[in-house]
């Protein structure tokens, strides 16, 4: 079989941690099949969106050829593809039709695949939960190269091991899922500011009117000025049947190289976080769904801005018994800390189905925070383990570089000695 395999220096978007590894790039089940035959200590690699080490081990399989989307039912919201299909791939065909993602992560640039294997979510999580709550059945290929469909009827235990499991059951071949109605691609945002933590805490946990909300904070701002920040809410707006459908997708700037020095610092964040309220001010706007639901989307390689060096991202979820504190604790020890987040997003989320063991959120509230990688930044993040752990909380695989082995993370090294998937899928259980 002839499929092209790379030796590649490869990372995550966070660009941290580097390692050699070998990546396949199969077009087919049979090419895929034969990879994953020969090969002990491989994953499935989507389009590498995940920040920190979690699509990384020597052997790599990537699902980029495998980008088809096989049926789009125009009349059910129903999509078969093939699990290297992207997001952006998926709205194309689907907005002029009148359909969106009951859930969708803040970047279209990710596969179905890795949106399975994370089980995504959204801004909308209190109301619709994650993405597999929209999934229909799988195709899941095990480490004997066997294809086994999976539901929430059929292999149910697979299918719930799978969702949020990152990669660890085997690889997803493509899959099923169910589109949301939309009559309009106008969303309707109202924006609100706070002074402090109460203020901030109070807004993301009210308006309930809104099925979409995120918060900012001024991860820098101290003392009685902590919790200053934005909450953006939204819901999508009615549109008439005659409008025509389109989706907008703004041209992206874009960040040409990796600069020497990374440009995000203390002081550039500083100046950042004065600037950033001024152009969000309160009150009501209409906005487009790729304005409102990927702003990061709009500068592409907008990770080559910490330079060589990478970041880091850390995303926790804490129990709503915990969270107010907890997140205040994780606040003040980043302010003893010579490190700063540059951006900081806040979000609220709802009840965790039983079965979905694996999916990050659970009911209570998420931050997450990109740092620069700084020599401190591993003691740091360990720092922040402690007290997500003593909150009962849990960090998000997809984002980890460098967390304790406690919080669940496969530390690389681990990983190498790790045989296969089904050694893999055993550790789910470990999982807190
Ligand atoms: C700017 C930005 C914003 C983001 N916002 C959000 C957000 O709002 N909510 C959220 O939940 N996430 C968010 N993410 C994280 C992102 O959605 C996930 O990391 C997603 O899994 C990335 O998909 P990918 O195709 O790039 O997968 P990769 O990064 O390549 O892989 C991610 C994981 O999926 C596994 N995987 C990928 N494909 C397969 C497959 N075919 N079979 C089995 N396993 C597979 C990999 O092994 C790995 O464990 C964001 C990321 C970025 C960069």
């Amino acid at each position: 079989m002839t499929y092209p395999v790379e030796h590649q220096q490869l990372a995550g978007w966070a660009k941290f941690p580097v390692i050699a590894a070998d990546v396949a790039t199969p077009a087919s089940i049979e090419e895929a099949r034969d990879y994953v035959m020969r090969q002990e200590r491989l994953i499935a690699r989507g389009n590498g969106k995940s920040y920190g080490d979690a699509a990384l081990a020597p052997h790599v399989l990537s699902t980029l050829a495998l980008r088809h989307i096989r049926h789009f039912d125009a009349s059910s919201g129903v999509v078969d593809c093939e699990a290297g299909v992207l997001l952006s791939d998926i709205l194309r065909v689907a907005v002029p039709q009148g359909w969106f993602f009951y859930v969708t992560p803040g970047i279209k640039h990710i596969t179905v695949g890795g949106a399975i294997a994370s089980d995504v979510h959204g801004k909308n999580h209190p109301t619709h939960g994650c993405f597999s709550n929209y999934l229909i059945s799988f195709e899941l290929m095990t480490a004997e190269g066997q294809v086994v469909h999976c539901s929430k009827e059929e292999n149910a235990d697979l299918f719930w091991q799978t969702c949020g499991g990152m990669g660890w059951t085997g690889l997803i071949l493509s899959a099923k899922f169910q589109l949301r109605r939309i009559s309009s691609t106008q969303m309707l945002q109202h924006t609100v500011w706070s002074a402090n933590w109460d203020e901030l805490f109070a807004a993301l946990s009210g308006n309930r009117e809104y099925e979409y909300a995120a918060a900012w904070v001024d991860g820098l701002a101290a003392g009685s000025n902590f919790g200053r920040g934005a909450v953006f809410f939204a819901n999508h707006a009615e549109g008439s049947s005659k409008e025509p459908l389109v989706f907008h997708e703004k041209k992206p700037g874009n960040v040409p190289f990796t600069p020497p020095i990374g440009l995000i610092n203390r002081w550039s964040t500083y100046i950042h976080n004065k600037m950033y309220l001024r152009k969000k001010p309160p009150g009501d706007y209409p906005t487009d769904l790729d304005s409102y639901f990927y702003p990061l989307d709009g500068i592409r390689n907008w990770n080559r801005m910490y330079g060589p060096r990478g970041f880091v991202q850390y995303q926790f979820c804490m129990p709503e018994h915990t969270a107010y504190d907890g997140i205040a604790r994780i606040f003040q020890a980043i302010q003893r800390s010579p490190d700063a987040p540059f951006l900081t997003v806040l979000k609220r989320h709802g009840e965790r189905p039983a079965e979905a063991r694996y999916s990050f959120p659970i009911k209570g509230y998420s931050l997450a925070l990109d740092f620069p990688r700084t020599r401190s930044m591993v003691s740091l993040v360990r720092t922040l383990d402690d007290i997500v752990w003593a909150a009962e909380g849990k960090i998000y695989l997809t984002k980890d570089a460098c967390s304790d082995p406690k919080m669940g993370r496969i530390p690389l090294e681990d990983f190498k000695e790790s045989k296969w998937w089904s050694d893999l899928r055993e550790r789910l259980a470990m999982l807190p």
